[in-house]
C-alpha cells in the first residue's frame, strides 16, 4: 500500500522512504582512539586482553589492522570494504584515515572518519614472569652412583625440554617457559613456569628413559586467597639404559624401551620381544650398550659363528652369529665389546 514518508513527504511503501532510511541510518562508526598493546620484550600483541604469539608484522601493520578492526559497520552494509591510510604522528602515535564503502539497500555508499592509534609498549605476562624469576615447578633428573646420567642423556633431555616448552607455548600456554636448566651434582634441574608442563615433561622422560617419578608439593604462599604451591618432580633414572645389552635367563637381550615398571627387551639372536620385571631389571647383568658399537670386518662365516677382526687390536676373534644375519667374508658388522668377547648386533 502506498503511503507518504513522514520525514520528507515523498510517496513510499515502507514507513520511511529509502532515501530517508539511508540518511537516518548510521552505517559506519569509528572510535576516536584505538590502543595497540605490544610487549616490548617479545613483540607479542594483546588482543581483547589475550596475549597472542609474537608475529613478524611491523608495528605499522598492527596499527592498520587495529584501526580497521575497530570500525563498526551496519550489518546490512553489503560488500563492505575498509581502506586505511596510516600516517605517523610521533614515535608511538598514528592517525588512521578510514574510508569505508559498500552497498546499502541497493545504493553505493561511502563514509570517512579518522581514528588515532596509540602504541602501548608493556611487558607481557610471560616476559614479566620470566624476568621476575617466577617458577611453579622443578623437574629433577637423577641417576645413581651405579648408574650416572650420561652427557648424551643430559643433552637429549635438554632438547626434549626445550621442544616441549616451545610447543606448549605455541599451543597457547603462556606459562609454558623454561626459567633455567642447570646441571647439578648427579643430574639436571629444569625450572619451569608451569606445573602442568613439569608433569608432562616428567612423564615424557619416564617414557623415554624409564625409572620412577616422585612428585612433591610445597606451599609457598597465597594469591587471591588461594594457596600457591610449587612442585618438584623427581625422575630417578633406572639402572638399565635403552640400548643396554644384558644377559638374562641364558640369552642375550637389548633393552628396547620402558613401560611403567617393566623393561622391554628384545633378543639379539632373533629380535623376539618380551618384557622384564623391575626386580629382574635390577639384577640383570649388563654387558655393554649398543651405542658403543664398533664396526668390524668379517674374516670368515659359518652358520653359528663369525670370525671377525678386532677393530682395535686387528687380531681375529670369534663371536656367535645372530640367526638371520646375512653377511659374507669381507663385509662389516656392528659389534659390541664385552668382558666376554664380542657380541654381534
Ligand atoms: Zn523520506
Ligand atoms: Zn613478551
Amino acid at each position: 500500500m502506498q503511503s507518504i514518508c513522514p520525514r520528507c513527504g515523498q510517496p513510499t511503501v515502507d514507513d520511511l522512504c529509502p532515501q530517508c532510511v539511508q540518511e537516518t541510518s548510521q552505517l559506519v562508526s569509528c572510535p576516536d582512539v584505538v590502543d595497540v598493546v605490544v610487549c616490548s620484550i617479545c613483540g607479542s600483541q594483546q588482543i581483547k586482553s589475550k596475549w597472542q604469539l609474537p608475529g613478524s608484522l611491523p608495528l605499522e601493520d598492527l596499527a592498520v589492522q587495529a584501526a580497521a578492526d575497530s570500525v563498526w559497520l551496519h550489518k546490512e552494509l553489503m560488500e563492505p570494504q575498509i581502506d586505511v591510510d596510516l600516517r605517523a604522528k610521533g614515535a608511538t602515535r598514528y592517525l588512521a584515515r578510514i574510508d569505508a564503502r559498500g552497498r546499502f539497500k541497493g545504493k553505493n555508499v561511502g563514509v570517512q572518519c579518522e581514528i588515532s592509534v596509540r602504541i602501548k609498549k608493556v611487558a607481557c605476562e610471560r616476559c614479566s614472569r620470566m624476568a621476575g624469576k617466577y617458577f611453579q615447578s622443578t623437574v629433577q633428573l637423577r641417576g645413581s652412583a651405579e648408574r650416572p646420567i650420561t652427557d648424551q642423556e643430559i643433552e637429549e633431555t635438554k632438547k626434549m625440554a626445550r621442544d616441549m616448552a616451545n610447543s606448549a607455548y605455541r599451543g597457547g600456554d603462556q606459562l609454558s617457559f623454561i626459567q633455567e636448566m642447570k646441571e647439578v651434582e648427579g643430574g639436571l634441574d629444569i625450572i619451569l613456569g608451569s606445573t602442568q608442563l613439569g608433569r608432562r615433561m616428567a612423564k615424557a622422560f619416564v617414557e623415554r628413559f624409564g625409572g620412577r617419578l616422585l612428585e612433591t608439593a610445597k606451599l609457598v604462599g597465597k594469591k587471591d586467597n588461594r594457596d600457591v604451591f610449587r612442585s618438584t618432580l623427581l625422575v630417578r633414572f633406572p639402572r638399565l639404559r635403552r640400548g643396554d645389552i644384558i644377559s638374562f635367563r641364558g640369552a642375550l637381550f637389548a633393552v628396547s624401551g620402558f613401560d611403567g615398571k617393566t623393561t622391554q627387551i628384545t633378543t639379539l639372536r632373533d629380535g623376539r620381544r618380551s618384557s622384564m620385571s623391575q626386580e629382574n631389571s635390577e639384577a640383570a647383568v649388563v654387558l655393554g650398550n649398543k651405542a658403543d658399537a664398533l664396526s668390524a670386518t668379517v674374516i670368515s662365516a659359518d652358520d653359528d659363528v663369525l670370525e671377525i677382526m678386532d677393530p682395535e687390536t686387528f687380531r681375529s676373534a670369534l663371536a656367535a652369529r645372530p640367526k638371520d644375519l646375512q653377511v659374507s667374508p669381507g663385509e662389516e658388522v656392528n659389534v659390541v665389546r664385552t668382558g666376554d668377547g664380542f657380541i654381534i648386533l
